[in-house]
């Protein structure tokens, strides 16, 4: 097996040259319960970056795949069939699954019916960002038609699909993303109004444009930016806080620290939560049957930026921190 890992610690923005393929060999005479899985798809995420400055030089970074099952002594994942897994960014890997009842859908599970859309979509917007955008507007923010939403990094995996559920929902929902390619695209998938945050005054932006305020707020990047949002939110504003994107690649060793409008919070009873997906595994794949229903009644569109290969996963993680993806990066085998 091949497995990409940590060539040296990672300072700031990670770069190709801190990884290394190493490889492995694999007993695949399997015991009761294993099964011998090959990857047809990688996921790389943002929060693999805070991931790597735990990991020892040496180590793995986790992520997950679609993989294919070559081998099996598992009654419940036979050879030919697809698991979707956090195995990591490896090619080959034995593992052995949970029983049925131990098994928490989000760590391996067989691939959910898709009915016919690609199976990358099972790392995406059918998988745990789909879930992300999906429990975390639901259940967090809760928003109501009517409702005003902004989303930040709002043309990634997790915030292209945040709008369009506020859209469904009937919310007037404003993004905010990198490039104007991606604001354009914002657009088309029906947001309201789309920036870029890059090149708009934020608080002029808000005042001018966001007269009604701003009842919910799905952060997916704190700093400068969340300080803005959160200044102009309404009284009874709800916060799902899912992501720091402004604090990944900065020095591991000082606390993301975000700029913070205390009395705004106390006078205007705001209320910010954080969570993490996995806090939603036993609805897990309600979820992703939600989410696959709207995806084929149109009214859910999902983007992928896709490169090829096992070698490109460092370049692919790259990318997606330094904004170069346009809805979910995935990398194809
Ligand atoms: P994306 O697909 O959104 O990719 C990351 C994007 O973030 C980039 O494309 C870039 O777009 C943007 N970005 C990078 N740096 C900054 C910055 N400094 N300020 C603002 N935007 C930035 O990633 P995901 O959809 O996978 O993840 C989105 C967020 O959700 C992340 O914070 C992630 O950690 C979080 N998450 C949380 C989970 C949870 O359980 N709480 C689970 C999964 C994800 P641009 O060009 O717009 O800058």
């Amino acid at each position: 097996a091949r497995k990409w890992t940590l060539k040296q610690k990672i300072e700031g923005m990670p770069a190709v040259e801190d990884f290394v393929i190493a490889t492995e060999m694999l007993n695949t005479t399997l015991e009761d319960g294993e099964i011998l899985t090959k990857a047809e798809w990688w996921s790389v995420d943002p929060h693999m970056r805070g991931i790597a400055n735990q990991l020892p030089v040496g180590g793995m970074l986790p992520g997950g795949q679609v993989a294919r099952v070559i081998k099996s002594r598992h009654p419940q994942f036979p050879e030919g069939s697809q698991v979707v897994n956090n195995f990591g960014w490896r090619d080959l890997t034995v593992s052995k699954p949970g029983t049925p009842d131990e098994q928490e859908p989000s760590t391996t599970y067989g691939m959910p019916d898709l009915r016919g859309l690609p199976d990358s979509y099972a790392l995406g917007a059918c998988g745990m960002p789909g879930n992300t955008a999906y429990f975390g507007l639901t259940k967090v923010c809760q928003p109501k038609e009517g409702e005003t939403l902004v989303v930040s990094a709002a043309a990634g995996a997790v915030g292209s699909i945040v709008g369009q559920i506020g859209k469904i929902l009937g919310c007037n929902v404003i993004g905010f993303a990198g490039t104007d390619d991606k604001v354009a695209w914002l657009k088309t998938l029906g947001f309201d109004q789309a920036y870029n945050y890059k090149s708009v005054d934020l608080a002029k932006t808000f005042q001018s444009n966001v007269k009604q305020g701003i009842d919910c707020y799905f952060d997916n990047v704190g700093g400068e930016f969340s300080y803005h949002t959160i200044r102009n939110m309404n009284r009874g504003g709800r916060i799902a806080a899912c992501g720091a994107l402004s604090c990944y690649s900065e020095d591991s060793s000082k606390p993301c620290l975000i700029p913070f409008d205390y009395m705004s919070f106390i006078y205007k009873g705001i209320k910010m939560e954080g969570f993490l997906v996995l806090q939603f595994a036993k609805e897990w794949l309600d979820g992703i049957s939600q989410l696959r229903d709207w995806i084929i009644e149109g009214k859910l569109q999902v983007r992928e930026t896709v490169s090829e290969g096992f070698e490109t996963m460092p370049q692919a993680f790259i990318d997606v921190l330094s904004g170069n993806n346009t809805g979910k990066k995935i990398i194809k085998a």
